[in-house]
């Protein structure tokens, strides 16, 4: 059975692009819709995003639409917690497809590492 986890080295959900995520309202509160896109920068990337060690410079205080988990996705998106997992292989899967590509390291990295 695959089992999520974040990759290092990755950074596709911060890739923040408004257009690619066309139903925000959706599942962000009105002031999460504010703060989302006042995060966005240059390209669409996350201004919090630092590209050269692709990490999240503010990951302890990253809001909580960046935090994978069970209350999150139950709150945000009606995940039960028995659904989480497969749910965040798909998310994941999906952005960083978008990203970097389906034939991407970054996507062979995350499919190895969770065990697809
Ligand atoms: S897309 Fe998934 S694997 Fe990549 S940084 Fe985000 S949570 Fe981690
Ligand atoms: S705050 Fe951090 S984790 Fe959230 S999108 Fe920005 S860089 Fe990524």
């Amino acid at each position: 059975m695959a089992i999520w986890e974040c990759i290092k080295q990755c950074g596709a959900c911060c890739h923040l692009d408004p257009a690619e995520r066309p139903d925000l309202e959706e599942y962000l509160l009105p002031e999460e819709l504010e703060l989302y896109l006042s995060m966005v920068g240059e390209g669409g990337w996350c201004v919090n995003f630092d590209h050269t060690t692709r990490e999240c410079r503010i990951y302890a205080n990253r809001p909580r639409f960046c935090r994978v988990e069970t209350e999150v996705f139950q709150d945000m998106y009606g995940i039960e917690p028995e659904e989480l997992n497969d749910f965040a292989i798909d998310c994941c899967r999906q952005q960083i497809e978008g990203v970097y590509g389906d034939r991407s390291l970054e996507i062979l990295r995350f499919d190895s590492s969770v065990g697809l």
